[in-house]
């Protein structure tokens, strides 16, 4: 199967058990306290909350005869800050992404643990074929010791156990329980959540059942979740109480690039023995492709066990990734209206697309004005599905080009300046000896790192990231330091405004501000600095 058959024949399939298909929803939140839409359930909590009933008029695409109490999808989701970031693994490991996607079907106070599980197993193990002994449960097992929600999740260890039986396996190998931070979902702090159960699958060269269940949530690529069916019972509170909701749904998440990946990788189930990744999809096709033939570099696909010395190949390898998945993410961040600025889930986007722009720069010798090249092969990937990335296709590539032209005057002058830092770091702490070395890591004073963000425009991260591979740390507190002087600053400059402005009852000051008018506005109006 390719990866767009896989994602159909989800959607079919839950449509066959009469779930209407739905479109994803945007990636700019509708719940508050979201920075991105971080999982396939967003769009669905008015529903648990019971303030809105289901109904599939609410839902475009709508197929016949669905019923309202069940719906399916593919959701973009960011996992880039706030409960679920992602970010420092992104290029590092093979499965998690900024940007992914999320196959789900919903029971909106309609069928419960039974039939999700059943019909999970069904399209796992019969429609695609997923050898059974490959894959393991988890169960929510609560550590009362600790206060946590819920009693142990009996149901859904029965349920599993009658399943794994049924396929002639022993249920004693193939269920592990799991704590309230595996298996217990929450999108945030607050709203709707519950227990949940996950299936994994075994990446191993052998079928060994014993070492896979040894791997499940070890972050192993060998062994990863591919998919998560959470009972959402509860509602959350600000103060940390979690409160029976009127009704009990389901809510499920599979890693759509998971899968591809899982499949593309062991061609059909056959061989195990490839290093598994979801950089193999067929999805990733075309930007690796882009990505070659800009770079004139070749992607081999080795994955470093650390992060320390790492050969030119691997940093070539992590770099080929990092751009995929940030090309992905900016593009369809800016198609729905998240462009990148200096403040909130607007500034995780240009960090996003800084931080690629520094290992295009860095480990692919790639020049400006390279990453808006790779928003064609990102559209030819996704803009079927997505439609708004063709729709948008003008305005990413145009924003794209404005930051990389702001950034690329500063980038190699940043760079230089925090290699002369991490030199003069590690000499300062040469001089004190080597047993004082061994001790302490050279530190980047609090002044530098300010300067690279405020001058250079390097956000915070991103010069951790070129610490840790200069091998030196970066003093965040003085860094914080710098900062609260500098709002201090700007608060003073802001008050003296005020009183110049009242004084010489300037009427800018009494403007209104500027409505919001959708992509034309944004096109004319966008902050590109600093
Ligand atoms: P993991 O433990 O691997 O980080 P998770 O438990 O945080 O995953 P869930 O919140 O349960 O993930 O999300 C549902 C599914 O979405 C997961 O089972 C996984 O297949 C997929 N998924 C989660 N995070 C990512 C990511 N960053 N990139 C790609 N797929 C992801
Ligand atoms: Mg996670
Ligand atoms: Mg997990
Ligand atoms: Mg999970």
């Amino acid at each position: 199967m390719t990866a767009s058959e896989i994602r159909q024949s989800f959607l079919d399939y839950f449509a066959s058990q009469q779930h209407s298909i739905v479109a994803s929803s945007s990636l700019m939140p509708d719940s508050p306290g979201l920075l991105f839409t971080n999982a396939g359930m967003n769009q669905f909590v008015p529903i648990f909350l019971n303030e809105r009933k289901p109904d599939a008029a609410h839902r475009p695409n709508t197929l016949r005869p669905a019923l309202d109490t069940r719906a399916t999808d593919t959701q973009k989701c960011i996992r880039a800050g706030g409960k679920h970031n992602d970010l420092d693994d992104v290029g590092f490991d093979t499965y998690h992404h900024t940007m992914f996607e999320m196959l789900g079907n919903w029971s909106f106070g309609d069928y419960f643990k039974k039939e999700s599980l059943a019909w999970g197993w069904e399209l796992l193990t019969k429609v695609w074929g997923i050898p059974a002994k490959r894959l393991f449960a988890t169960v929510y097992s609560p550590d009362k010791s600790k206060n946590d929600p819920a009693d142990f999740d009996q149901e859904a260890h029965d349920i599993w156990a009658g399943l794994f039986r049924a396929a002639g396996l022993d249920p004693a190998v193939h269920i592990v329980n799991g704590n309230k931070k595996d298996n217990f979902w929450m999108m945030g702090d607050t709203g709707p959540c519950g227990p949940c159960s996950e299936i994994h699958f075994n990446l191993l060269p052998s079928d060994d059942e014993a070492a896979g269940r040894a791997l499940v949530n070890s972050g192993s690529p060998r062994c990863i979740e591919i998919w998560n069916h959470v009972f959402i019972q509860f509602n959350a509170g600000a103060d940390g109480s979690f409160s029976p909701l009127p009704a009990r749904h389901v809510d499920t998440g599979m890693g759509f690039e998971r899968v591809a990946g899982i499949y593309a990788t062991t061609k059909a189930f056959t061989d195990f023995t490839p290093e598994p990744s979801n950089y193999n999809a067929d999805i990733f096709t075309s930007l690796f492709e882009a990505i070659a033939k800009l770079s004139g570099k070749t992607y081999t696909g080795t994955v470093p066990a650390t992060r320390e010395n790492l050969s030119e190949q691997q940093r070539t390898d992590i770099a080929f990734r990092v751009l995929a998945d940030h090309a992905r993410t900016v593009s369809c961040a800016i198609a729905d209206g998240i462009l990148p600025s200096n403040e909130g889930r607007n500034y995780v986007i240009r960090r996003i697309l800084r931080r690629g722009i520094l290992y295009g720069r860095k480990d692919l010798g790639l020049s400006t004005g390279f990453f808006t090249k790779l928003v064609p092969a990102v559209v030819a990937s996704l803009g079927t599905v997505f439609p708004e990335l063709k729709e948008q296709q003008t305005l990413i590539e145009k924003v794209i080009r404005n930051e990389e032209e702001n950034f690329g005057k500063t980038l190699d002058r940043g760079i230089a300046l925090f290699s002369r830092a991490a030199n003069l770091a590690h000499e300062e702490l040469g001089k004190n000896g080597q047993q004082q070395k061994i001790l302490h890591t050279p530190i980047i004073p609090g002044a530098v790192v300010f300067e690279l963000y405020d001058t250079y425009g390097f956000p915070l991260d991103m010069t951790q990231l070129l610490a840790a591979e200069y091998l030196v740390t970066v003093d965040t507190a003085g860094f914080e330091k710098e900062m609260e002087a500098q709002r201090a600053r700007a608060r003073a400059a802001q008050k003296k405004e005020i009183i110049t402005v009242t004084e010489n009852d300037n009427d800018s000051a009494t403007a209104a501000p500027t409505p919001f008018t959708g992509f034309d506005y944004t096109h004319t109006q966008y902050n590109a600095e600093p």
